[in-house]
């Protein structure tokens, strides 16, 4: 079957596939994110982890505090330095894909439904149209 969704690192070492639509598409502006991205936000899809498949390569992986105080398993590219994905101890059966690594159209086709810590977002950053908003982590169990 072909993958729904394709990703891969910035030099392509790396490549993961993802069957279905995500259950949560959402950005997180965390302080944790911000570092991890090296931007004013994360942009996130959650998949269920038996949707997700690495491809080729192997991502090296950081132990970070989530911005919940949870540790999160940050697995990037030891070449190039792309953040792909996030695994966490509190929610073994799923996987959080930074969006800015899918191919193609996917940033069209997947749009925010939620976004977290917005009590970190800066001023000059507005929220998304339509996207709940939630002051603090994201919510659980995934909205449908
Ligand atoms: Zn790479
Ligand atoms: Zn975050």
């Amino acid at each position: 079957m072909a993958a729904t969704y394709t990703g891969s690192c910035k030099c392509s070492a790396i490549k993961i596939e993802m069957q279905g639509e995500p259950d949560i598409i959402g950005l997180c502006h965390c302080n944790n994110c911000r570092k991890s991205t090296g931007s004013a936000y994360s942009t996130n899809a959650i998949f269920q982890k038996s949707a997700f498949t690495i491809v080729s390569g192997e991502a090296k992986v950081f132990e970070a505090k989530g911005g919940s105080g949870n540790p999160a398993y940050v697995n990037f590219c030891s070449n190039c330095g792309s953040t792909m994905w996030t695994l966490t101890p509190m929610r073994t059966e799923i996987v959080v894909v930074k969006m800015g690594v899918l191919d193609g159209d996917a940033f069209e086709k997947l749009t925010p439904k939620v976004e977290s810590f917005t009590s970190r977002r800066p001023s000059w950053v507005n929220c998304v149209d339509g996207a709940t908003q939630f002051e603090n982590g994201f919510p659980k169990p995934p909205p449908q």
